[in-house]
């Protein structure tokens, strides 16, 4: 039996993974297996790269407080020699706004997050009005802000580092394209690539993002997890509005700054799997323009600059991470399924399977309740708080 551990996909959770698993196990042999060197697909290099500490479930708090800590860190964790990354963490905060009806549900929210230590204040529409003087409050009943903790940060530089660094503690980056496994008995004996060749292993990692229900499918594994398609909207207006958090509408979009610019998004209502990676223009005319007219007066005045696409990898079942090994194939484990919140959990979901894999437990966050086995075990984990 091999001692390797083989991690499929290089994106944030595999490069994450590898540098973990270095870090803490400088001994141990870790090959990444990355179909595409260039990321061009990745959602990791497509990302809004956004951190919020408003969950509505303990578990992904507690992620965030963990993740932001390490976020303000990075430069010395993840630098070496000459070179000590900028990520560009800006902490603006995120602002989550209710309309009409939607009052109860950001309370209890709040309640939650208060119990679990955020740093969040629940601010009534005249709170709203003098805080930001940009925005209609007209319908608006109440908003959430983090005080501390939230914002968002160069993602794609964040993947850099983390690549480097595990390369630089001793991470073997393969870049090939995995299609099938060799399976003896409950265990993974070893990854087969699309040339025919194969890496054996003692440990295999899901960490294919949108393509790990496909992986998944390579073992007879069922995984509720699919490629949903968001298209970010790069935005321009000639107002000054400041400060300006990431703003959570009661309509379901969200916008932020982003450079001198703002990049906005919203949950598309054809929500199908695996559609083209291209912008959805026309939503933005019908959909996105209007609602941001609404709620931003000075938006009458944007202009689309542009717009890309990437996918969620949406867990189906409740919207949370899927971690750790399959309930039967015992040496092959999972980092999926993060609707939309992969970025800002990696530090901590990468720490947490390197834990499994090198002492079989979670030592520094206990994140049992996102293991893999409570899908078998209709154990849902709902997050309320998804967005786009
Ligand atoms: C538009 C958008 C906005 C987002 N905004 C946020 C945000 O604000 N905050 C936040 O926390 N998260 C956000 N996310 C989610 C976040 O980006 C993802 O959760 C995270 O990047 C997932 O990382 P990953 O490494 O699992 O997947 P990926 O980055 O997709 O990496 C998976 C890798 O696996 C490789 N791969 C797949 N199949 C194979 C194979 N057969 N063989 C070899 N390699 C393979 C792929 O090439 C890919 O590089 C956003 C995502 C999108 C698309």
């Amino acid at each position: 039996m091999s001692n390797q551990v083989v991690v499929i996909g290089g994106g944030i959770m595999g490069s994450a993974l590898a540098y973990w698993l270095t870090r803490l196990e400088p001994s141990v042999r870790v090959t990444v297996v990355e179909r595409d060197p260039s990321y061009e697909y990745a959602s990791s290099a497509l990302s809004a790269a956004s951190i919020r500490q408003q969950f509505s479930t303990p578990v992904n708090i507690l992620i965030s407080q963990a993740s932001i800590a390490f976020l303000r860190n990075a430069a010395d964790e993840l630098g070496f020699d000459d070179e000590r990354p900028d990520i560009m963490l800006r902490e603006h905060g995120y602002l989550y706004l209710a309309g009409v009806g939607g009052a109860a549900q950001l309370r209890q929210a709040h309640t939650v997050q208060k119990a679990c230590g955020s740093d969040v204040a629940l601010l009534d529409r005249a709170d709203l009005g003098k805080r930001f003087g940009w925005l209609n409050t007209s319908d608006l009943s109440l908003g959430s802000l983090g005080l501390s903790g939230e914002g968002w940060f160069d993602g794609y530089a964040l993947l850099m580092a983390f690549a480097r660094k595990a390369r630089k503690q001793g991470a073997r980056y393969v870049y090939a394209d995995v299609c099938g496994f060799g399976i003896h008995g409950t265990r993974v004996a070893d990854v087969i690539l699309s040339d025919g060749s194969r890496i054996s292993c003692s440990h295999v990692v899901n960490a294919a993002g949108p393509w790990a229900r496909r992986i998944g499918a390579m073992a007879e594994v069922e995984l509720p997890v699919f490629a949903r398609r968001r298209t970010v909207y790069v935005v321009s207006c000639p107002a000054a509005m400041h400060p300006f958090p990431l703003l959570i509408d009661p309509t379901g979009f969200w916008i932020r700054p982003e450079g001198t610019k703002f990049i906005a998004g919203f949950s598309p209502a054809d929500d199908w799997d695996d559609q083209p990676l291209e912008p959805d223009y026309e939503a933005f005319e019908s959909r996105l323009w209007p609602a941001l007219a609404h709620r931003i007066p000075a938006f009458e005045e944007a202009k689309l600059e542009r717009a890309w696409a990437g996918y969620f990898e949406m867990n189906t079942f409740d919207h949370n991470a899927v971690l750790g090994p399959h309930p039967v194939l015992e040496n092959f484990l999972f980092m999926n399924g993060f609707s939309g919140h992969g970025m800002q959990q990696a530090p901590v979901i990468g720490r947490a399977i390197a834990e499994l894999i090198l002492h079989g437990r979670f030592d520094t966050l206990d994140l049992s309740e996102l293991l893999f086995s409570r899908i078998e075990e209709g154990r849902a984990v709902h997050e309320a708080n998804v967005i786009g």
